[in-house]
């Protein structure tokens, strides 16, 4: 549900500047310890709360319980709220360290973001893809916490709620969208396979006793039915009512879509401010493809005359690059192939240390995670569980004819794909993880922040190719700057979408003649917008953030810059929003 991606932070020298001032030494220390205890109230409380949360962190405590969203539990969440937020006004920010500041914030907002989700968003009464209990086990059950045998009796009490759990689904969902009611068909279909499948194997192989694996597989019975029934339930009752006419719209509304992005991407900035910037860059980048392309025109279409139409240039030139991929059933070889030689590079450029220690595992991706329209993730483990794996996950091309398969692999081509490979994996999203769960702030770990994430690997994407990763190949630049447009319309798309109305057939129209894209890349991108709000904004607007921050310091420190040095010092905060990492270090 709250799958969070994780982070972390350093030690900050806690109030070394106030060391000398005699009483207000003594006064800070004390505000910063009564802070540190209450931090450690807070997330106790906390995990308690979320347990399904606590356990993709990698805290266990809570694991046998399985939350029954109900209108009381709702109740919790909010008097928990409103109890941490008037503990947090008792604390004088003046007196906390910049790290402690930096989590006041943070706790802060996470709280005000809790009271909004509940008050305001209530995804409870017209998402019914929210509803899915697979996960949680999945994770109990593949995670290395528990001895197989241990894993299975957690799992057995946690099994004892699932039917109150879809009971509740049931009475919460009010007014659903169609396509929240289709996803969660899809994604409910996909937890059976935990269930049947993957958790029927381990209890064969367990060694427990006869008695003891008919009572939990009773429960498991108990569970494939009822998800089973949420499905049918859903399928005959639910979806033939709705209408494009009736149905609530997916589309969220200006008035909500500017606070979630306030809430969500904890930017400087505010939505309708990064979808300008987004339009500007998209027709900068234009105007760079047009030169790259046209400078190729001779070595791909010698024999052709060149259009006069800039954009139509760039879109041969880029169906040409194209036709070099690999093959749909060798995607993951490829993927796994690549890896080592961006470790060798970052290396070789002494760009950030890399832990030569901790394994990044290329999975297809897991059946209860498809159907979103991403093609490839990283899920990694939370911070109180370093040692377990990360995992590369790319989504095999199963379900995909022929031509749906050719046509995402031109898009995933050659030069992309190694975009792609540098932006999940290294020096991206897996590089960056590792580097949050070596930090000893967990307050930053638990409320990561989604555009410092997607920032980070956009970011990497574009210094890796200034640093002369691919020797300037032209090729790679070119299949570079699409790929950047594409995270500049992700913002267009996603704004125009929610907040301006913007139809199917227009935002097709934007991906594929000024973002060319591939048919079945567009697809998804529209499916994808239909789903999320805000999300898809999160790459385009964390990465302004970091381009911004590390040419300023660079500015700055002039002869002495060293990127090494501004890379591990960047990602040593955390997964913190890019204005709090700004403001530590700048101090
Ligand atoms: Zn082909
Ligand atoms: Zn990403």
């Amino acid at each position: 549900m709250k799958k969070l991606i994780l982070l972390l932070s350093i030690v900050l020298l806690a109030s070394c500047s106030d060391d000398n001032r005699n009483g207000k030494t003594l006064n800070t220390d004390n505000a910063n310890q009564m802070f540190d205890q209450f931090k450690d109230a807070f997330i106790e409380d906390l995990w308690e709360l979320y347990p399904g949360w606590a356990s993709y962190m990698g805290y266990h405590k809570y694991d046998s319980v399985l939350v029954v969203p109900s209108d009381e539990y709702r109740q919790r969440e909010l008097s928990f709220c409103s109890k941490f937020l008037d503990t947090l006004k008792t604390f004088d920010l003046l007196q906390l360290s910049p790290n402690n500041k930096i989590d006041h914030h943070l706790i802060r907002e996470a709280l005000v973001s809790i009271q909004w989700y509940v008050n305001e968003y209530r995804s409870y009464e017209w998402k019914p893809s929210y509803y899915n209990v697979a996960g949680g086990f999945e994770e109990i059950l593949n995670n290395k916490y528990y001895e197989l045998e241990d894993g299975l009796r957690i799992i057995y009490k946690r099994m004892a709620n699932v039917p109150a759990y879809y009971a509740n689904a049931k009475s919460n969902i009010k007014n659903p969208t169609i396509e929240h009611t289709d996803l969660a068909i899809r994604q409910n279909t996909g937890a059976l396979s935990v269930f049947e499948n993957m958790l029927t194997d381990s209890i064969n192989k367990a060694k427990i006793g006869e008695h003891e694996r008919q009572m939990i597989m009773a429960r498991v019975d108990k569970t494939i039915e009822t998800i089973k029934e949420y499905v049918s339930w859903l399928e005959d009752e639910i979806r033939p009512g709705l209408t494009p006419e009736t149905a609530k719209d997916f589309r969220l509304g200006k008035e909500l879509y500017d606070v979630k992005f306030v809430h969500d991407i904890q930017s400087g900035f505010t939505a309708e401010e990064i979808y300008n910037n987004a339009l500007q860059q998209k027709k900068e980048i234009h105007q760079k493809m047009i030169g790259m392309s046209k400078d190729l025109w001779g070595k791909y279409m010698a024999k052709e005359p060149m259009p006069d139409d800039g954009l139509k240039v760039v879109r041969t030139i880029i169906s040409k690059i194209s036709l070099s991929h690999a093959h749909r059933d060798s995607l993951l070889d490829a993927i796994k192939a690549q890896i080592p030689e961006l470790v060798d590079f970052v290396n070789k450029k002494q760009l950030m240390y890399m832990d030569p220690e901790k394994p990044l595992v290329v999975r297809e991706t897991p059946l209860y995670m498809r159907g979103t329209g991403a093609g490839a993730s990283v899920s990694s483990p939370g911070p109180y569980d370093k040692e377990a794996n990360t995992y590369y996950n790319v989504t095999p091309l199963d379900d995909y004819t022929d031509e749906q398969a050719e046509s995402y692999l031109r898009e995933y081509n050659y030069y992309t794909l190694q975009i792609l490979n540098i932006h999940e994996a290294i020096p991206g999203h897996y590089t960056q993880l590792i580097y949050s769960n070596q930090s000893p702030s967990i307050i930053k770990s638990i409320f990561g922040n989604g555009a410092m994430v997607e920032g980070w690997a956009v970011y990497t994407e574009r210094m890796m190719l200034e640093e002369g990763y691919g020797n300037d190949e032209p090729e790679l630049w070119l299949m570079y700057y699409k790929w950047f447009l594409r995270v500049a319309c992700n913002t267009i798309l996603d704004y125009s979408v929610h907040v301006l109305g913007m139809t199917e057939e227009e935002a097709m129209k934007l991906l594929m003649e000024e973002a060319f894209q591939e048919e079945t890349e567009a697809g998804g991108k529209w499916r994808r917008v239909k789903l999320t709000q805000v999300q898809l904004c999160s790459y385009f607007a964390g990465f302004s953030e970091i381009y911004a921050l590390r040419e300023e310091v660079k500015q700055k420190s002039g002869d002495s810059f060293n990127l090494k040095e501004f890379h591990e010092k960047f990602l040593s905060y955390g997964s913190a929003p890019v204005k709090y990492i700004r403001e530590l270090m700048n101090d």
